[in-house]
């Protein structure tokens, strides 16, 4: 078991966005185990690729205890014009937890562990978790989707947190860490 060092806002890996995946190796197969044991220490519901300094485009996800999986290469092919608001935070930003805006529903087309092509409708709970962690291999965090108001708030926040002050609570608090 390894658990690997989680970036924290202010790295520029964060920032980066990652590249495919071209060949799934040895050194992914082992990396695939690092980052499970890193979500699930943590503890989150998903890590990604950047989260751990990898910039290649790959996330791991628990959504349930029977309901996890790595997925590489991932693409929404389809989303729902449904939308859903509900609280999220992230390992990267820790303590801040806002509503964000998320689609209902999406289709995502990715690679296994295996390199075999797979496509996975999600909706609800995973369906955040995916755009969550697709939203990192782009370079975005969930601060960048926030209302005007929240965002100040967040940015307030982690400017006290650098600084060293103590944390200020933020409203909207919740328990589930992406
Ligand atoms: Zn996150």
């Amino acid at each position: 078991m390894a658990v690997l060092a989680i970036r924290t806002f202010g790295d520029p890996v964060l920032r980066s966005p990652a590249t495919d995946v071209q060949e799934i190796t040895e050194i992914h197969q082992r990396l695939i185990a690092d980052m499970f044991d890193t979500m699930r220490d943590a503890p989150g519901v998903g890590l990604a690729g950047p989260q751990v300094g990898v910039m290649e485009r790959i996330f791991v996800y628990e959504a349930s205890e029977d309901d996890s999986g790595v997925l590489i290469n991932p693409k929404i092919v389809n989303r729902s014009g449904e939308t859903e608001i509900d609280d999220e935070g992230c390992l990267s930003l820790p303590g801040l937890f806002y509503p964000v805006e998320r689609s209902t529903s999406i289709v995502v087309e990715a690679l296994d562990e295996k390199g075999e092509p797979v496509t996975i409708a999600a909706s609800d709970y995973k369906a955040r978790i995916f755009q969550h962690e697709i939203d990192h291999l782009d370079g975005v965090l969930f601060i960048d989707r926030l209302t005007d108001e929240d965002r100040r708030d967040a940015l307030r926040a982690l400017r006290d947190q650098a600084l060293g002050f103590p944390s200020v609570p933020v409203a909207g608090h919740g328990e589930d860490t992406f």
